[in-house]
């Protein structure tokens, strides 16, 4: 029987790509052979590849200017292939510090380059975003990166900011919960396993101006332009995961596509934040307008209630709702393939374990 998964990722992955992916995992067609055994530069392969891919640009509506890369590694690569690529240690990178990962972002990038912290929230627990007014940016930075949702203090910044220097942005948490007007930025990329499909995946989105920008002298693995050129099959690509993210994208098609599924999205949020708001018991942090419509920390009045929650909360087919090690508490992410359901069990859920411990 399966359960709500709340988890911030691996996440859970719409049932009806499961069951379709049961049924085709010992024979694609009428090949002979599962999909996953197959080479990434057989036909048969390379036709579903593709597929996925022209897919993941129809949902996004991503203009030709840019290519779109089937990448391993993580979101976590992408905070060391950006900035070798695009600045040296004699240049400058603004970086916008909202939570955790970017926080992580910008330690490795500091590795490769002079990082300029444009603003920070982390005085105030990251529980909102420095308004634009306050940042001090630099002129001549390379680019600018920041993370539109953070995933473990459930922080968002909803649109992206106007600026002169190539945006960059970890959208690991937040990627295809609804329409984004790729035009804003240079760079984009997200680890899979929250709104994509399996881990093992990481999709970049990358203006093609960029490519001629990026550092020659890199291993070839390292270069965008590489992989660009390859059509994302310059080494072995995570295959399977790469066939279920196509999965992944026809299934958001036939639900409406991202105008749809951003409306859902925003009232399963809207409706967990309301109920935690008008609660004494259960509350979270986060600033109204930053607050994040995938992931939703919140915590209990007694924390010494913590593990009964949880406890219950299983008992009730309730998983995963154990806030970040970081930052304790609960958190409940609600992505794409969470349906309004869920959202409404774990806030019946909530309302009888306040109701006993309150
Ligand atoms: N950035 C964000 C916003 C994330 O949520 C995560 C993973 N939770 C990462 C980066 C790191 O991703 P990965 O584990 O794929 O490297």
């Amino acid at each position: 029987m399966r359960l709500r998964n709340f988890c911030a990722g691996p996440a859970a992955i719409p049932e009806q790509v499961l069951e379709e992916v049961k049924s085709e995992l010992l024979e694609w067609g009428d090949s002979g052979l599962s999909i996953m055994e197959m080479s990434h530069r057989s036909t048969i392969f390379d036709k579903v590849a593709m597929e996925a891919k022209q897919d993941f640009i129809d949902l996004l509506d991503i203009p030709n200017e840019y290519d779109v890369l089937f990448l391993q590694g993580g979101a976590t690569h992408q905070f060391s292939m950006v900035p070798m690529n695009f600045a040296t240690h004699q240049d400058s990178a603004d970086y916008l510090l909202t939570g955790a990962w970017s926080k992580k972002a910008i330690s490795e990038g500091s590795k490769y380059t002079n990082i300029n912290i444009v603003a920070s929230s982390e005085a105030e627990n990251f529980s909102n975003v420095p308004d634009f007014e306050s940042w001090n940016l630099n002129p001549n930075a390379k680019y600018f990166h920041y993370a539109p949702n953070e995933t473990i203090q459930g922080v968002a910044i909803h649109q992206p900011p106007d600026l002169n220097a190539p945006i960059i942005a970890d959208m690991s948490s937040v990627i295809l919960s609804g329409p984004i007007d790729v035009t804003k930025f240079s760079l984009i990329y997200a680890g899979a396993q929250k709104n994509i499909g399996p881990a093992g995946l990481t999709i970049v989105i990358i203006n093609r101006d960029m490519l001629k920008k990026e550092n020659p002298t890199n291993s070839n693995i390292l270069r965008y332009s590489q992989h660009s050129k390859n059509n994302s099959m310059l080494n072995t690509p995570p295959t399977f995961a790469w066939y279920i993210a196509g999965k992944v994208f026809k299934w958001l098609r036939s639900e409406g596509g991202l105008e749809t599924i951003k409306k859902k999205n925003d009232i399963k949020a809207k409706t967990l934040y309301k109920y935690i708001d008008e609660s004494d018991f259960f509350s979270n942090p986060v600033s109204l307008e930053n607050r994040s419509i995938m992931n939703v920390p919140f915590i209990l009045a007694d924390s010494n209630l913590d593990n009964l929650f949880l406890e219950q909360a299983e008992q009730h087919g309730l998983l995963n709702l154990k806030g970040h090690r970081s930052l304790g508490g609960m958190r409940a992410s609600i992505y794409n393939a969470m349906p309004i359901e869920g959202v409404n069990d774990l806030i019946n859920f909530m309302k009888e374990f306040e109701k006993e411990n309150g």
